[in-house]
């Protein structure tokens, strides 16, 4: 997936923002019935995911298929209609 496709998903699904998060967006595991959230943090601009390898690493294949930089690098996905 590319920018594009994580617009349309935050228009799609978008979750309310809390105190540190924003663009925040479900998605579904596929591997078990699970569901993460994925989303942008409001200050320093990286995304995250709620699994269980993100809260550790700050890796996952989550933000990876997403087309998302991990590790905490910011990035921009563009402007996104509201
Ligand atoms: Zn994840």
């Amino acid at each position: 997936m590319n920018d594009l496709a994580v617009r349309q998903a935050i228009q799609r699904d978008k979750l309310p923002d809390n105190v540190q998060w924003e663009n925040r967006f479900e998605i579904r595991s596929e591997t078990s019935n699970r569901v993460y959230v994925i989303a942008q943090n409001k200050q320093k601009r990286h995304w995250g995911c709620s699994c269980p390898s993100y809260r550790v690493r700050r890796y996952c294949k989550h933000l990876k298929t997403l087309g998302l930089p991990c590790l905490e690098k910011p990035h921009e996905v563009g402007r996104i209609e509201q």
